[in-house]
């Protein structure tokens, strides 16, 4: 039977809408997602910003409330009010989206690679596009360790130790996943592709610098190079999902939490109306990621001394509203409050004058 849904692609997004049709007991037709390596989101974490309401939905196994930016001579330290750091592991995604989709007698998954545009009513694309395609690179490699006693790490280290390269800045990130576990990750934000096996050798060096030998064990290693906004798009089989379709932000790359919104958004409008308002992300979003990116790109030894700036004149909310574009009005705030002299002298394109 020619199927309703075609879904190219099991990983968060083309699972997540599959995991959200699943709540409905009846399809018009069969819904098919083709996946040639359905474990990968096993190697991955999701971190997000929340508020209270949004807790239920998004599924954080780990929270904190504080977070800090720091570099050479600075430190920033927020504590959130209305907005928390959350974090869940891949594979609690992927076993979650797994039970629901197994149970349900229309769905199949198939371990299969899309060449061609498949046959169905709706199709979704969710492969990712390569970093030749990004306009700016978010290139980390992350390292999960378990220590045998508490490490004693509350707080989340957004970007610690925040520096300036030639192609960006990097920066490390130090995030607790439980009493026991941490997650130490080395990322630049980069023109070029950064070398994932050196980012590696940085987390090791950290590590063996930070916590004595014997006190943990290696457990995960991630690495990849994300998005940042697109140069140039490739054209798609069917409507575009997850990052593919500008899901992860371009000034951060955060993407769970919009693309769990989205495709609980579109599972509702396919039930309900058998149609599909693709992805936008909103104009002022997208430009003021604009104008960031291309600070980052032009003059990135500017950019610790204006991180800085924008983490302290906005404040915890703020800033984490900012990361996660969660509505206009927190857009138009950060904008308010940002550095003035780089951002508009960055809207003129008057890089050198920073
Ligand atoms: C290592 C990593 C960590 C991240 N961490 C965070 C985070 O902490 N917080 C956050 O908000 N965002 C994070 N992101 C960004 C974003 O949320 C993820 O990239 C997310 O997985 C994007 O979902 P997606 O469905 O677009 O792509 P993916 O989850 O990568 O899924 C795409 C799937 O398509 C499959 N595929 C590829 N080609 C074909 C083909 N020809 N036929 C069929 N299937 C195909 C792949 O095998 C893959 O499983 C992270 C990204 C990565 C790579």
């Amino acid at each position: 039977m020619r199927p309703w849904i075609h879904i190219i692609g099991g990983g968060l997004s083309g699972l997540s809408l599959a995991e959200s049709l699943s709540k409905y007991p009846k399809f018009p037709g069969p819904v098919v997602i083709s996946e040639p390596k359905i474990t990968n989101l096993n190697e991955r974490t999701f971190s997000f910003w929340f508020t209270k309401p949004e807790e239920s939905f998004l599924r954080p196994q780990h929270v904190s409330d504080r977070w800090s930016i720091s570099g050479d001579g600075f430190q920033v330290k927020h504590r959130g009010q209305r907005f928390s750091y959350g974090t869940i592991m891949g594979k609690t995604v992927l076993s979650a989206a797994l039970k629901a989709v197994e149970a349900h007698p229309q769905i199949t998954i198939r371990e299969e690679r899309v060449s061609s545009m498949p046959d169905a009513d709706h199709v979704f694309d969710c492969r990712p596009q390569g970093p030749d395609t990004f306009s700016l690179i978010q290139s980390f490699a992350g390292t999960e360790i378990v220590f045998h006693l508490p490490h004693g790490v509350e707080s989340v280290g957004l970007m610690r130790s925040l520096e300036a390269t030639s192609t960006g800045i990097r920066f490390l990130y130090l995030l607790p996943l439980s009493q026991r576990r941490l997650l130490i990750e080395h990322t630049e934000f980069t023109s070029v592709p950064a070398d994932l096996d050196k980012l590696s050798e940085m987390n090791q060096v950290f590590i063996e610098q930070e916590f004595p030998l014997g006190a943990y064990e290696v457990t995960r290693v991630e690495a990849a190079h994300i998005p940042m906004g697109f140069k140039k798009r490739e054209s798609a089989f069917g409507i575009p999902l997850g990052s593919r379709a500008g899901m992860a932000r371009n000034a951060t790359g955060y993407g769970y939490r919009t693309i769990r919104y989205t495709t609980h958004r579109m599972a509702q409008e396919l039930i309900e109306k058998n149609e599909i308002t693709p992805y936008r992300s909103p104009r002022l979003v997208s430009w003021a990621d604009n104008l960031f990116i291309e600070l980052i790109k032009n003059r990135p030894e500017a950019m610790p001394a204006v991180l800085a700036q924008l983490a302290r004149n906005m404040g915890p909310d703020n800033f984490a509203a900012f990361m996660t574009s969660y509505s206009l009005t927190d857009i138009l705030r950060v904008l308010w409050t940002a550095p003035m002299k780089p951002f508009a002298l960055a809207l003129f394109g008057l890089y050198r004058w920073i």
